[in-house]
């Protein structure tokens, strides 16, 4: 069977580069950047104030002290937006507001509560040093810096940064189609009735849904089929309408499990069928359309479901956009518990929950470990990872951890 890493080599090394397209920053969220973006001026633009206070020549104050203050003659007033018509002569002083420009002849910010002021006059009771609370012309970025790179995922930060570089539009990747469709005459889509005690309520439609969502693909909802080989396939026949085609049920050993020959009629390219992991081991993958189509058959099993699309499906997803960051986070962590299996023959991804313990990074692992069991998801924040030979960790060892 084949290991992990292998299995994500070869989905990983499928993936086509999508086009890409111009969109308005808001609806480039989530979305990966297809361009270096550049500023076109330096920033800030101009010395301004980092404080409330004074603008003042530090010759001035230099020795200034609470018991001998520096006594300057207040002479103007600079709110931020205001424009500078004052100079500041030797022994004078200019209110000034955070982010307003520095007049001329100043070149240090006294912050007010360091001051009082009484019949035009401000005492300074601190000296600072020369050039104190001024933001300097382009101490962040110079004109013609790189400041987002191809490949960045766009996030409420970026989304500000554009902003704040008046890029009003920016190039971004086409977001995949990605279908989901799930099988199993038992599995009913949310508000059906269920008529039968045998009838399960589906999750992984909607766990796919959401998690392609998240990952900046736009998921299309074909919902759930029976096991029945004709209308599966003809559903599949559908295929070449998107980059990815995501099927959940139906690809492990049963007599009712098509997906496998299905698939191959179909034209998907199977690279592979099971994989040394658990929960997911009789995962399929393969590519069709001429190799431009990503086909993963998902088992059943939502936490299998769940746990796929995050260690198979979402890093395609993210690299078929053009993300340079698509892998996910690994962390080393101390084990709160003993941890024990019977059967160590494959690499398990056990829900866990990490936090900080002192100066530690610490994990505890979910009491439910089965693969039917979603509210195992409860509260965690990453899969502790028990790797292929390991019966046994004891409280206290170091092990790996992949955060959601
Ligand atoms: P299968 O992979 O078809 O053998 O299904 C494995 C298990 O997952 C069975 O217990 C199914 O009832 C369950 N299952 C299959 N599809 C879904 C679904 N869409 N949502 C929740 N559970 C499912
Ligand atoms: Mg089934």
């Amino acid at each position: 069977m084949m290991p992990y890493e292998e299995a994500l080599d070869i989905v990983l090394s499928s993936c086509q580069n999508l086009s890409t397209e111009k969109v308005f920053i808001l609806d480039a969220l989530n979305r990966v950047l297809a361009e270096d973006v550049v500023s076109q001026e330096d920033r800030p633009s101009f010395d301004n104030s980092a404080m409330d206070g004074y603008a003042v020549r530090w010759e001035d104050i230099k020795e200034a002290t609470e018991g001998s203050p520096a006594v300057l003659k207040l002479v103007g007033e600079m709110p931020a937006g205001a424009e500078s018509s004052f100079k500041v002569q030797r022994g004078t002083a200019i209110k000034i507001f955070t982010g307003a420009p520095i007049p001329e002849g100043a070149d240090t910010v006294v912050p007010v509560e360091y001051t009082e002021t009484k019949d035009g006059l401000v005492f300074i009771k601190v000296s600072l040093k020369e050039g104190a609370n001024i933001r300097r012309k382009g101490e962040e970025l110079k004109a013609g810096d790189v400041v987002l790179k191809k490949g960045t995922i766009i996030r409420h930060y970026e989304v500000g940064i554009l902003a704040s570089l008046n890029k009003i539009n920016v190039e971004v990747s086409r977001r995949p189609r990605v279908a989901i469709l799930s099988t199993g005459d038992e599995i009913k889509d949310i508000g059906e009735p269920i008529t039968k005690p045998s009838q399960i309520r589906t999750s992984n439609n909607y766990t796919l849904l959401a998690g392609v969502l998240s990952a900046g693909g736009i998921p299309y909802h074909l919902g759930i089929v029976q096991d029945d080989p004709e209308k599966l396939k003809s559903i599949l026949s559908q295929m070449e309408d998107y980059d990815v085609f995501i099927t959940t049920g139906g690809v492990s050993m049963g007599e009712k499990d098509y997906i496998k020959i299905l698939a191959s009629e179909v034209g998907v390219d199977v690279k592979f069928h099971k994989v040394r992991i658990k929960p997911a081991k009789p995962i399929l993958f393969g590519t069709y359309n001429g190799g431009k189509g990503l086909f993963f058959g998902i088992p059943g099993n939502p936490v299998s479901c769940a746990m796929a699309f995050d260690l198979l499906v979402k890093p395609a997803l993210l690299k078929m956009q053009g993300a340079k960051d698509y892998l996910p986070k690994i962390l080393k962590a101390r084990i709160k518990r003993d941890f024990y299996r019977r059967d160590a023959e494959r690499r398990e991804f056990v829900r866990a929950v990490w936090w900080w313990e002192k100066d530690t990074l610490v994990c505890d692992f979910s009491q439910k470990l089965q693969s039917h069991m979603l509210t195992s998801y409860v509260d965690a924040n990453c899969y502790l990872v028990v790797r292929e030979g390991v019966k046994e960790i004891k409280e206290g060892e170091e092990v790996d951890v992949i955060l959601f």
